[in-house]
């Protein structure tokens, strides 16, 4: 019997701490409290809080539309889709709200394509939804839910022998985070993911990068795929996409398209122009970022390198750009709690690592604290 304490269902582990606003790379609870968000929703407002730019294409749209469905066109879906497919090299979009659903479309599509089984990661996060649950990388997400469709085989990161066994003329798909994110901020290495890519191609098989928390200028490229020169025949987008409003993308080559034709797949809310909008807005200032995003993520990890010196519970320094984990020999969650105390908030993810998501804004002067804050967190902890 779950115990209730207020009207939500109690299936987040939440903080106690109410925030209320934002600015920059800092978030104020309701006593006006201070803390360095190392969180940023969970990748979301990767370009911080009320990023002037964000708060005037708000402000503007809102006075014009909010809304229109997909009955109609508006005046900046069409434009993101063009852009988020020259950016990929792919050929049209879909928009959805969340990250959940831009996979949803993503796995109908090659289901509606071959019936096949998918290949999947373990440790992977693919959403909550049904059939991303499906695809998920743990069990303890999907076992409640019983036997879920479609077909999955799931092979251990970056294992390339395990990779080659898992595919044949049965396979439909394969589905990767080129970052695994929340499995604990595990890259894969370039050999990898073109096995993956070339395996796919063998075997007439689509293969999906779900770029939702390690894309879109976390890592200091446009996309986490981009270094190993694999071309993905499907990307799925979220998160930091609209700054904040709901907005998922899938994107498609012409071939996993016409899967599905008109009529296969669809939704109310995706694609709305505010989001769009603001999505447009993200894109300028991620890709004017991205230097400065790969100068932060050095930083920060030459930082964090040296913590690792100095504390023997850090097993590991993972990561790319501004998607940093800290591996642990022991479980993290009470780190949270005494880092929120000094001011700093980070997360736990995978149990024992350490998530590290701060904005693309991130100065010098706040990657040091986020490394003196970490650092007085590990010396109270020993
Ligand atoms: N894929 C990845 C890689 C994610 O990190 C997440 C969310 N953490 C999702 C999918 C699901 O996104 P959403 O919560 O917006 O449905």
């Amino acid at each position: 019997m779950t115990t209730l304490t207020n009207c939500l269902l109690p299936l987040a582990g939440r903080a106690p701490l109410t925030i209320v606003s934002g600015a920059g790379s800092y978030v104020f609870d309701s006593a006006g409290r201070r803390y360095l968000d190392a969180t940023t929703g969970i990748g979301v407002n990767a370009l911080g809080h009320a990023h002037p730019r964000v708060t005037a294409a708000l402000i503007d749209q809102a006075r014009q539309s909010i809304h229109t469905s997909n009955l109609f066109h508006n005046p900046f879906q069409d434009q993101l889709a063009k852009r988020l497919c020259a950016m990929t090299r792919l050929d049209c979009a879909f928009f959805s709200s969340t990250g959940t659903e831009a996979v949803e479309a993503a796995l109908k599509a090659v289901r509606a394509r071959r019936r096949g089984r998918i290949v999947a990661l373990n440790r992977s996060f693919h959403g909550r939804t049904i059939g991303s649950l499906a695809v998920t990388g743990r069990a303890k997400y999907r076992e409640p839910f019983g036997q879920l469709t479609p077909e999955v085989i799931f092979v251990e990161p970056n294992d390339c022998a395990a990779l080659e066994r898992a595919f044949d003329g049965d396979t439909a798909g394969m589905i990767l985070e080129p970052i695994l994110g929340e499995g604990g901020i595990i890259p894969l290495d370039a050999d990898f993911l073109r096995l993956a890519r070339e395996l796919a191609m063998q075997h007439g098989a689509l293969l999906i990068a779900d770029e939702i928390q390690c894309g879109l200028g976390r890592t200091g490229f446009r996309f986490a795929y981009e270094e190993s020169g694999v071309q993905p025949d499907i990307v799925v987008l979220a998160k930091p996409l609209a700054c904040g409003l709901p907005l998922g993308a899938t994107l498609f080559s012409e071939e996993a398209a016409d899967a599905l034709p008109p009529g296969a797949h669809g939704t109310t809310f995706g694609g709305g122009p505010l989001a769009c909008r603001l999505a447009l807005e993200f894109l300028d200032v991620m890709e004017e970022s991205l230097p400065h995003i790969r100068r932060a993520g050095d930083q920060l990890l030459e930082g964090l390198r040296g913590l690792q010196q100095r504390h023997p519970a850090i097993a590991e320094v993972r990561g790319r750009g501004l998607l940093l984990g800290l591996q642990l020999d022991v479980a993290g969650a009470r780190f949270v709690e005494s880092a929120r105390e000094l001011g700093l908030l980070i997360n736990c993810t995978h149990e024992t690592v350490l998530r590290l998501l701060p904005p693309f804004t991130l100065s010098w002067g706040e990657a040091n604290q986020i490394v003196r804050a970490l650092d007085e967190m590990f010396v109270q902890a020993s």
